[in-house]
């Protein structure tokens, strides 16, 4: 029997799992079917501003090629919308009036932007018509209207102050729009950065050509008029601030309408087991930004601290691969193997990146006690625990702040801005859990004038690519195989596939061996 498998959802996330599950379709042991309700099969969305800032094309972004999947055999419908799940009768009820049937279903829904309750923006919350004039940039259509806003050197108002924000607003300012980021709290990302580093963030953008208007309350939107263009956002003071093109960075929210509808478990995202598997439903599973993993026993220790979806593409690429083994051995009737598959693995701590030319910031963890706050440094430190510390540096003339916030010399906490070098061993750091240097200065060093020397104490293991999750030993090694491009380390490791901003590391590793080789 071949097992009949449904993809809802064509974005990134899937586009994994159906490369991943070719080998089954081609062999014959699955049937495999993608319902994409965009009419592009899956490309990178994560470039999306770049796209919109002209940084590169449509074609550099595709992850899927529909015509060589259809000549695979897999069942691509692009432009077409899941409206409902028929789990009785194992079928998926669809735009265009067909009902595919299915044995293992797979939610790829992903997320859809938060739209802010504005005067003048009042979209249908299950299908979002923004006005002319604004966008919400999740998407190619989204990243055209910026483009043209862009290329005509027009006014862009990003409304929200978080990292998605910050990036779109400073490659707009740097291809020639007039850009102002506004946002509601003393500094931007305010609900990640202390107020230190916010400062000098906020700084730091402004020297880059980004106005930021803080402490913000929008209200509505103003339209030349009605049907027409976009021509300012109101505030709460009675202000305004004038431009051609509003782009909302709000956030986003996982689309979860179609599994609850359908009776499934959700709670920020689609509920799922440690298999991926929806609550209490073994033919349904969900990935990727619209997955939530949190599994029903209330006696497990990992779910305790679980968090809702991640809301980054790595994460749900680790899940379509690992999803790809366990369907691919339930097909060929390997039941004791599937449930023998070791677990996913656990996903390094968040951090925060702003990924944008000329300007470096890195946050992580808690950063929000400050090196005389009595109060927050005891906080926890019992039975035996260590009390926190911190270390701080600012040089506010020279765009440079640094917070290191540990305990027992482990990092819980760093903000790095302006400090590349020093930023990308705190992450090292933070990510490995290991001891900080006693000398907290000598990190401070990494950025100085004397860092030739520093910079040889790079961990060779250390992960270089977050979203594809690849170590710089799998870099090197692809380097050494005869990989000598950043597009040839892609193509063999997927490391640099997702945002990007490993390029220059991986470009670092490729010269540092053909160095080592001339040497
Ligand atoms: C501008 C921007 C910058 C970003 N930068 C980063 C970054 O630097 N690093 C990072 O890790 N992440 C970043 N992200 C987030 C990243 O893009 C997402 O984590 C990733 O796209 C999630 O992939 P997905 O496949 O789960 O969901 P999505 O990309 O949302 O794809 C889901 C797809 O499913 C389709 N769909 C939904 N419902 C239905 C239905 N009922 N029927 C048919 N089709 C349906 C949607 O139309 C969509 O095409 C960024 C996102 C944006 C927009």
């Amino acid at each position: 029997m071949t097992e009949r498998i449904v993809v809802v959802g064509f974005g990134p996330v899937a586009a994994r799992l159906i490369d991943e599950l070719l080998p089954a379709v081609r062999s014959g042991i699955a049937h495999l079917t993608v319902i994409g309700e965009e009419s592009e099969a899956a490309y990178n969305r994560v470039l999306v501003a770049d796209l919109g800032v002209g940084r590169t094309t449509p074609a550099a972004l595709a992850l899927a090629d529909a015509a060589a999947l259809v000549a695979d055999g897999v069942d691509v419908r692009l432009g077409v919308r899941v409206r409902r799940v028929d789990r009785a009768r194992q079928r998926v009820l669809l735009s265009d009036g067909t009902s595919p049937g299915y044995d293992r279903l797979v939610f790829a829904t992903g997320s859809r932007p938060v739209i802010p309750n504005l005067t003048g923006l009042n979209p249908d919350p299950a299908a979002p018509v923004l006005p002319p004039g604004v966008t919400a940039l999740r998407d190619l259509r989204d990243a055209a209207v910026l483009h043209s806003a862009v290329a005509g050197g027009k006014r862009v108002v990003v409304l929200g102050g978080g990292v998605l924000g910050l990036e779109t607003a400073l490659a707009a300012a740097e291809e020639g729009a007039t850009v102002t980021v506004v946002h509601n709290g003393p500094h931007p990302l305010g609900r990640n950065i202390d107020r230190g580093g916010g400062s000098v963030l906020a700084a730091s953008l402004r020297k880059c050509g980004v106005r930021v208007a803080g402490n913000a309350r929008s209200v509505g939107v103003e339209h030349n008029a009605p049907d027409s263009g976009f021509s300012a956002l109101l505030l709460d003071d009675g202000s305004a601030i004038d431009g051609d093109l509003l782009v909302l960075s709000c956030g986003v929210r996982p689309r979860t309408e179609l599994a609850e509808g359908c009776g499934l478990s959700t709670a920020a995202g689609i509920l799922v087991d440690h298999k991926l598997r929806a609550h209490h439903e073994p033919h349904i599973f969900a990935i990727g930004d619209c997955a939530e993993v949190r599994c029903p026993e209330p006696e497990c220790v990992q779910c305790r601290t679980a968090r809702g979806p991640s809301g980054l593409v790595g994460p749900g690429w680790r899940q379509a691969e690992w999803l790809a083994d366990y369907l691919t051995l339930l097909a060929s009737g390997a039941f004791a193997e599937a449930e023998a598959l070791p677990p996913l693995p656990a996903e390094l701590p968040g951090v925060i990146v702003l990924k944008a030319r000329g300007m470096n910031m890195a946050v992580a963890g808690d950063v929000s006690a400050d090196p005389w706050d009595e109060e927050a440094l005891t906080a926890g430190a019992v039975n035996g625990r260590a009390r926190l510390q911190i270390a701080q540096w600012a040089d506010p003339e020279h765009g440079r702040y640094v917070k290191m916030t540990t305990r027992a010399g482990v990092l819980e906490g760093l903000v790095s801005v302006g400090m590349p070098r020093t930023s990308a061993e705190l992450v090292q750091l933070f990510e490995r859990g290991a001891e900080l240097p006693a000398d907290r200065s000598l990190l401070l060093r990494l950025d100085g004038p004397d860092h030739a020397a520093a910079a040889g104490s790079v961990d060779p293991s250390r992960t270089v690519c977050r979203c594809a999750g690849v170590s710089g030993t799998a870099i090197a090694s692809a380097v050494t195989e005869g990989c000598g491009t950043v597009p040839e380390v892609s193509a063999a490791t997927r490391a640099g596939t997702g945002c990007g901003g490993c390029h220059d590391d991986i470009k670092g590793i490729i010269e540092a061996h053909f160095q080592g080789a001339v040497a």
